[in-house]
């Protein structure tokens, strides 16, 4: 696959008996996230999340097996060549640089802007609810306006796939619960596979359609998200959630 390519909306993204290990610790995972959807990634801190997300975006790579963008198999990459935005918890933007300019990076990494990607870039944090805030330092916003800016660069950027780990874990539930609805619109908007990764029930099941959950390195279940929630459901994930779960 060459940069540029294009790809459509809503690609499919599969881990094809993908196995990884850091040290001591190994990762199997075998697993397809649908096409256009959000789903979301749920599992104890250490099973695997970040780094699942990792694979996808190429900071990782698999030791054996293959990972699947739509028809291209992405395996071994480069990082600058996925079809993928990544938004972090934080630290997503650069210091030094201001909020305009940290979102042109989405559009060009040596920040060469012609007129239509500044205009790109105005038009997304207008997007975001940030008009008129394009010349401050991130010091200079609030942390919930912070992930604002992050997400206008996915809008520029407009790859087929978004990963989010965590984003919004830093922030209050009533800003929390602001932020998710922002992404629902962005993403029924542009019709993105989005993985997100949360540790709350509520927002997994207010975002995502479908539910991966992960324990020890590996998928311990998967399918829709009401699923999970039904007395039948999977019982590590009930386990996790707690007895008062189905109701956060
Ligand atoms: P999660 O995001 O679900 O909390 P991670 O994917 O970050 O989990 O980590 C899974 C496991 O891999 C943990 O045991 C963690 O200590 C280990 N791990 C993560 N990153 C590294 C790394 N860079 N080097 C060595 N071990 C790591
Ligand atoms: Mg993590």
């Amino acid at each position: 696959m060459h940069e540029g390519e294009p790809i459509n909306a809503g690609s499919p993204l599969v881990f094809d008996k993908v196995v990884f290990s850091y040290s001591e610790t190994r990762f199997d995972f075998d697993v397809a996230f649908s096409p256009g959807v959000v789903t979301a990634l749920m599992g104890p801190s250490g099973s695997g999340k970040s780094t699942l997300l990792n694979l996808i975006a190429g900071f990782e790579v698999p030791d054996s097996g293959r990972i699947l963008i739509g028809d291209a198999d992405v395996t071994s990459l480069a990082p600058a060549l996925r079809p993928v935005s990544m938004v972090f918890q934080e630290n997503n933007l650069f210091g030094h640089l201001s909020i305009a300019r940290n979102v042109g990076l989405g559009r060009s990494p040596s920040l060469r802007l012609d007129a239509a990607d500044r205009e790109a870039v105005s038009s997304a944090l207008a997007r975001v609810g940030l008009a008129g805030k394009e010349a401050r330092l991130p010091r200079e916003l609030s942390g919930g306006e912070r992930q604002r800016v992050a997400l206008a660069r996915v809008l520029v950027r407009d790859r087929p796939v978004l990963l989010l780990d965590e984003p919004f874990a830093a922030l209050g539930p009533a800003l929390r619960d602001d932020m998710i609805d922002l992404v629902i619109e962005l993403q029924q908007e542009r019709r993105m596979t989005v993985i997100f990764v949360t540790h709350h029930p509520s927002d997994a099941r207010k975002i995502a359609e479908e539910l991966v959950f992960l324990e020890h390195g590996r998928v311990s279940a998967t399918g829709k998200m009401d699923r999970f929630f039904e007395a039948a459901g999977p019982k590590a994930f009930r386990d996790y959630i707690g007895d008062d779960g189905a109701a956060r």
